[in-house]
């Protein structure tokens, strides 16, 4: 089936009353029909719904069609995408161990992994994501995820996943890729060897600026590298926190079984019944909307890159960016998500650009089916100086688009009269 189909209907089997949409099930809890069946979905023996925390039947048609469009075994909603991004590397790793992780990183998935991380005791080890060769320097026995992202926000940079997942599996490392910004609409990182994908569910996900909400998925046959690989001996000894069970010797997914019985039983950063249903929602127009956000933002570069008072254009779609090979190699014919950054001569140019554009909302968020304009160095970026955002490739004139479903033609129009006003 194609992704598009599986959109619509995948992970939901009507219930009695053969709602056409998924129903919302607002419920904390569900009733057990006696002790005994109580007891077996306790014991995995029979599967089943307990508390909202952890499952829930509308939540679990999120997770099994995301997990279908990503092509991957099984998934787990969370509260938010950097939830996701903890349990996935809370999965694997801990106090004592090391997890080695791309520079180009979202700001969130830098200070969780830099120094949240770091006071649970897991240290991150950081890998320039253009140069993979670096990992095989900061791997060692102790090392127990490699984690990127395959469309970097907001440094707009396209992972070579396969050379990642190469080094990795040469040294039985699980892979998380944070596949956000590309979307399992572009790009589907089970097929060039990763292991585990997180997203952000706020972005492309819901499409609309809705809610927030995360998910890992796992890919299949993930069991394989988990059984008997002395990195991820939890898996392979008895849990005491679960009565003594073995994850590898269950018939289903160890990733995210684990992160279920035990990250989302203690932690709870759990995606509520509501917010997976507009995630629902919106996964239904997910293709034809990521399709229009990369149509749209090509043409905007092409434009911006035109135009004579921008400096540079970063988008990986355009045949001068260096991601172009990248791009066309990880991403379904090429189209590159609706981010993009361009960079005009100062500061004071960049501020008199976004506050004279009308279309475009100053917004830290990206993903909105609304275009959305940032200046790095004023917002997120303001506490460095000229040097320091020259060193992170945040120059002062730099400007950054999340290219919405406007008309293009109106969005050209208003970025032309904005860097001519
Ligand atoms: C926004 C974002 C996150 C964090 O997701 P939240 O839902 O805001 O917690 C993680 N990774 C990437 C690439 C993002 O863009």
């Amino acid at each position: 089936m194609d992704l598009q189909t599986k959109a619509l209907h995948s992970g939901y089997q009507k219930d009695g009353a053969r709602t056409m949409a998924v129903p919302i099930y607002q419920s904390t809890a569900y009733e057990f029909r006696d002790v005994e069946h109580a007891a077996n979905l306790f014991a995995l023996k029979e599967l089943g719904y307990i508390y909202t925390r952890l499952n829930n039947p509308t939540t679990d048609v999120f997770e099994k069609r995301f997990a279908e469009l990503e092509g991957g075994e099984a998934a787990i909603a969370t509260s938010s995408g950097m939830s996701a991004i903890f349990f996935a590397i809370a999965n694997a790793a801990e106090a004592g161990d090391n997890i080695v992780c791309a520079k180009q990183l979202y700001g969130g998935s830098l200070t969780q992994t830099a120094h949240t991380l770091k006071r649970f005791g897991i240290e991150s080890r950081f890998f320039d994501v253009h140069k993979p060769e670096e990992i095989e320097a900061l791997v060692d026995d102790k090392t127990k995820v490699i984690f990127f992202e395959s469309l970097t926000n907001p440094s707009i940079d396209v992972a070579d996943i396969e050379a990642i997942t190469a080094i990795a599996n040469k040294h039985g490392i699980l892979t998380v890729v944070d596949n956000t910004v590309a979307t399992p609409v572009l790009c589907r990182p089970f097929e060039f060897g990763a292991d585990i994908s997180v997203h952000s569910a706020s972005k492309y996900t819901t499409g609309q600026g809705l809610a927030i909400g995360g998910i890992m998925v796992e890919r299949k046959g993930l069991l394989e590298k988990l059984k008997g690989n002395p990195r991820y001996a939890h898996f392979n000894e008895p849990d005491a926190s679960y009565h003594g069970l073995v994850y590898v010797d269950v018939p289903l997914p160890p990733y995210t079984l684990r992160a279920r019985l035990s990250l989302l039983r203690d932690i709870g950063a759990v995606s509520s019944p509501f917010n997976s249903w507009l995630f629902i929602q919106g996964i239904e127009t997910f293709a034809l909307r990521m399709r229009e956000h990369s149509s749209n933002a090509l043409q905007l570069a092409e434009y911006l890159e035109s135009h004579p008072k921008v400096l540079k254009v970063n988008y990986p779609g355009l045949k001068s960016n260096s991601n172009y090979a990248n791009a066309q190699k990880y991403f379904d014919n090429g189209a590159s998500s609706g981010l993009l950054s361009f960079e005009v001569s100062s500061l004071e140019e960049a501020t008199k650009i976004v506050n004279a554009t009308e279309l475009y909302s100053l917004v830290v968020n990206i993903g909105d089916s609304k275009s959305i304009i940032t200046h790095p160095a004023s917002t997120t970026h303001q506490q460095l100086t000229q040097e320091e955002l020259n060193a992170c490739g945040v120059p002062a004139g730099l400007i950054r688009i999340s290219c919405g479903l406007e008309s293009i033609k109106d969005l050209i129009a208003d970025i032309k009269q904005a860097l001519e006003a």
